[in-house]
């Protein structure tokens, strides 16, 4: 069936397009765009999205599907449902899965299970065999398999020597390494960011430095071996800067940090609350502010979602205790547009930030609105005002500290390959 998509307000920021448009999609692939009502073709499905922001579909960089080995957190089914209900066509998912995506066979099984699911998947390989962080994966078996990036995440790769030769061997393939920054020594058995606050609730505490300190070694890494690298969930003001430095050098450094981290300050733990538990931990009120400028001024360049589904038993116990991490798929297109209304970022700057700029790092043909691309769209209403209500979400997980929240601009259709 095709599909015209008439009045709607088009943001196309690869294409500098940012005017009222309309769409025709067939085949699964947009086949015209034009001023509204010059495309008239017989027998589509009208989609009127006057009033509407039409955008290229958002591509989540950085998601934890579960699927294979803890189905009872989220599925590639439930967490591809999450995504689409949240304006995502697209979503990385992370290889910490059970068994490890580090060979070709868990490769294809997500992929083969991708198939039928809501979203498109794109499975990232591990850096290390079961990331350990000791022997390096079949880069190339990962690659053919159809990994586009590698990264070890939920851990770091602590041993240099190792994440040297990862960068080394990923050059061969193009493929980009996505780094979780932490230095395992310092962050310890911490469980919130170190600081007043944890000593206030007597909780361990991870400080900032446990992730400078590797964003700083992993910049050096990139530098000397010219890899692509991607800095994940930047929540430090001091990686912030770091980043900036290196980007001002031409280090081949990108990052993205995530909702969670520009929404919220380490009093959100206050009452040993778990939905509030992350890593890394949410900051202090310096970082955040840090984080919005890195936004801003596009030294992170992507918002990604950490999506991180757990059960709620899991998270309903002791703070000590508990797992970190939080769902993300369907609050972070809200959340993200609260920057356009605090004035941090534009309209054009978000979209850059949620499907233009992870599509140019992953080097997916995506992100664009271009007649011959892929038919991923997302319309979203901005005006809508809504309640966060993870009773309702459509992740199998709750685990949210925004649950409650008032936002306002929601993803209204979601069009994956041409498919309503
Ligand atoms: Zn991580
Ligand atoms: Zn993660």
């Amino acid at each position: 069936m095709d599909i015209l998509i008439k009045k709607g307000h088009i943001i196309d920021p690869a294409n500098k397009v940012d005017e009222n448009l309309d769409i025709l999609i067939a085949d699964g692939k947009i086949v015209k765009i034009g001023k509204q009502g010059t495309i008239s073709p017989s027998g589509a499905e009208v989609v009127d999205a006057a009033g509407k922001l039409v955008v290229p579909g958002l591509i989540d960089m950085h998601a934890h599907l579960r699927e294979p080995g803890y189905e009872y957190k989220e599925t590639i089914a439930t967490g591809t449902a999450a995504a689409r209900a949240g304006g995502f066509t697209s979503v990385c998912c992370m290889p910490n899965t059970n068994p490890v995506n580090d060979n070709r066979a868990v490769t294809e099984f997500i992929l083969a299970q991708a198939g039928s699911a809501s979203a498109r998947v794109f499975p990232v390989g591990a850096i290390t065999k079961g990331s350990t962080g000791e022997e390096l994966a079949e880069m190339g078996e990962l690659f053919s398999a159809g990994c586009h990036a590698i990264s070890d995440d939920g851990k770091p790769v602590m041993n240099a020597s190792v994440m040297r030769r990862a960068m080394e061997y990923s050059k061969i393939f193009d493929m980009l390494v996505i780094s979780h920054c932490e230095d395992r020594a310092l962050s310890g058995k911490g469980v919130m960011n170190e600081g007043v606050v944890s000593t206030e609730l007597g909780l361990r505490g991870i400080p900032r430095s446990a992730e400078d300190v590797m964003t700083a070694r992993d910049i050096s890494l990139s530098e000397l071996t010219g890899c692509r690298l991607h800095i994940a969930h930047v929540s430090t003001a001091g990686s912030v800067r770091l980043i900036r430095d290196a980007k001002a050098r031409g280090v081949k450094v990108t990052a993205e940090t995530c909702p969670h981290y520009f929404s919220l300050t380490e009093e959100a733990v206050r009452g040993y609350n778990t939905m509030a538990k992350m890593n890394p931990p949410l900051r202090t009120a310096d970082d955040v502010a840090a984080i919005k400028q890195g936004l801003k001024d596009g030294t992170l360049d992507v918002v990604a979602t950490d999506h991180a589904p757990h059960a709620l038993d899991e998270k309903s116990g002791e703070f000590d205790y508990a797992p970190f991490g939080i769902v993300g798929l369907e609050t972070a297109l809200g959340l993200t547009l609260k920057l356009v209304d605090e004035g941090i970022l534009s309209l054009t700057e978000a979209i850059r930030r949620l499907s233009v700029n992870p599509a140019l790092i992953l080097k997916l043909n995506k992100g664009m609105l271009a007649v011959g691309a892929d038919a991923d769209v997302t319309i979203i209403d901005p005006k809508a005002e809504w309640i966060v209500d993870a009773a309702q979400f459509r992740s199998k997980a709750r685990n949210t500290p925004f649950d409650g929240w008032k936002l306002k601009g929601r993803a209204e259709l979601t069009i994956v390959g041409g498919k309503i």
